[in-house]
């Protein structure tokens, strides 16, 4: 699962910034808003240990 930093902010319910988290070097299909845009990779800090796919497994 990939998606921009827009919507996993709308999904975590959160404010991440650019700087929190780290986002793919090239634009990619976001999988939520399906517009081609840098997605979200990992924390830069590791505050929590799991991928972006265990988040969203949780946020079902
Ligand atoms: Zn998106």
């Amino acid at each position: 699962m990939r998606c921009c930093l827009e919507c996993f902010n709308c999904l975590e319910r959160e404010r991440y910034t650019e700087k929190e988290v780290v986002l793919g070097t090239q634009p990619e299909i976001c999988e939520i808003c399906r517009k081609k845009r840098r997605v979200v990779y990992r924390f830069v800090h590791r505050q929590r240990r799991d991928t972006p796919a265990d988040w969203f497994r949780r946020s079902k």
